[in-house]
């Protein structure tokens, strides 16, 4: 009887270890996840980005994604050059934001940066002081946050390029250069990696691998090792090429070519009231041809302005307000139209009347909706005039947004090479792998 009341405890304390086993076993690990902020301080507004990745594998390729974006009230921080002191508090409502999707005990280990780009590189060239005011504001702002503050400064045409370039490619894959990945990207004709354009309200960036050699222009290279591989890469910024800077500069033109006090444009919709849109896509395209000087280039190939620009390689990735406009004018599409299709797209658009559109659209931004037949006319201009993309090339261009979850932009790429995550060499393979 004793003896079978001890197997019977034993058998007992046996069922409750191996329950115990099994509901552990069930049970996944607690998840450690790393989260950064960048702050996007662009010409026309800022965006602020949270970020966030597993905490152990922060080393490999792709496992980075964006998981917040937050549109900041009101303008680009530029436009704070005469109320210099409330450029910061601007940024306070996106601040709080983020401290809802992070959790509070990781608030002083989370990295915040703020970089802003032509807008207020465009302020610094224009009244250093001001834009050294809006620098120190925002970054008065940013110490105050419970987050770790990283910086807050204006960054060169050259680093949004390249950031640019590699936010994408970390986002396609492009980097991947382990197992599979590495005998497909063998077998694969194409390029490795994908040019990237941006087109911000300021500037654009043009930037791709170019195996060109020598470079005419060393100014335009760059050269990454990344995940053990080289790449040798041209970059282009334009300033004042922006859409926004490049409506100001074809203005500029029409009032100093017209004798009465009305412009007559024909990049805007007839019946519009500021200018007298005539809706003329031909002549729009030819008017702004102007903005491209093409009469000399000191090298083998110029885009414009003398600017050396080697011969295009591989697909484009093309995002920002290239984005916005083809998207709009619905021509974004994972098959790209031909050429012939996005221009006359483009010139009916134009040829539509601006009371009808308005109706049309009454649901977008009337700033917006009364731009997208220049914007749409510009950029055809830029890649066809500017760079010269053909009908035989134009369909490697891809308008894209989103790749994943995240926005197609410099801030990915800027926050990865900030906090060294993409590291020079291919990481080690872990001696037991956990998938
Ligand atoms: P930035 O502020 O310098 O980054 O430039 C962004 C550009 O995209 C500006 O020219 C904005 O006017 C433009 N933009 C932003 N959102 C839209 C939209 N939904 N449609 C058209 N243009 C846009």
């Amino acid at each position: 009887r004793k003896i079978l009341l001890i197997l019977g405890f034993l058998s007992t304390l046996a069922a409750i270890a191996l329950i115990t086993v099994a509901v552990t076993q069930n049970q996944p690990l607690p998840k450690n996840t790393k989260y950064g902020i960048v702050l996007d301080a662009g010409s026309s507004h800022t965006n602020l980005y949270v970020y966030e990745w597993p905490a152990e594998k922060e080393n490999d390729t792709g496992v980075v994604q964006q998981v917040e974006v937050c549109k900041v009230e009101g303008p680009g921080i530029s436009g704070y050059s005469h109320d210099t002191e409330n450029a910061g508090h601007s940024l306070v409502q996106c601040l709080r934001q983020a401290q809802g999707v992070i959790p509070s005990k990781q608030h002083q280990e989370t990295p915040v940066y703020l970089g802003a780009t032509a807008g207020m590189r465009l302020l610094s060239l224009e009244n250093k002081n001001a834009a050294d005011k809006v620098l120190s504001s925002v970054e008065k702002t940013l110490r105050s946050a419970p987050f770790n503050f990283q910086g807050a400064r204006i960054i060169s045409g050259q680093e949004e390029g390249a950031y640019g370039w590699i936010t994408i490619n970390y986002l396609l894959g492009n980097f991947k250069q382990s197992g599979w990945t590495k005998l497909l990207h063998s077998l694969k004709s194409v390029s490795e990696t994908s040019g990237a354009l941006d087109l911000g309200g300021a500037s654009t960036q043009i930037t791709f691998v170019s195996d060109e050699s020598p470079s005419e222009s060393p100014e335009n290279l760059l050269y990454f090792r990344l995940y053990g591989k080289d790449y040798r890469v041209y970059t282009h910024s334009f300033l004042c090429y922006g859409k926004d800077q490049a409506l100001q500069q074809k203005l500029a033109r029409d009032i100093q070519s017209t004798e009465s006090n009305s412009i007559h444009d024909p990049c805007f919709h007839q019946g519009q009231l500021y200018v007298m849109g005539e809706g003329n896509y031909e002549k729009c395209r030819r008017s702004i041809q102007n903005l491209f000087n093409k009469t000399s280039c000191p090298y083998s190939s110029c885009s414009f302005n003398g600017i050396y620009l080697p011969p295009l390689q591989g697909d484009f990735g093309a995002f920002s307000a290239f984005y916005f406009v083809m998207n709009f004018l619905n021509l974004t599409n994972d098959n790209p139209f031909a050429l012939d299709k996005v221009a006359s797209a483009v010139q009916s658009f134009c040829a539509r009347p601006w009371h009808e559109v308005k109706e049309a659209y009454h649901q977008i931004k009337e700033k917006y909706l009364s731009e997208y037949c220049f914007s749409g006319a510009y950029i055809l201009s830029l890649l066809e005039n500017g760079y010269e993309f053909n009908k035989e090339n134009w369909q490697r261009i891809h308008f894209l947004g989103k790749i994943g979850s995240s926005d197609a932009g410099w801030t990915l790429g800027y926050m990865l090479n900030l906090t060294n995550m993409i590291p020079a060499e291919e990481p080690a393979a872990p001696p037991l792998s956990h998938g």
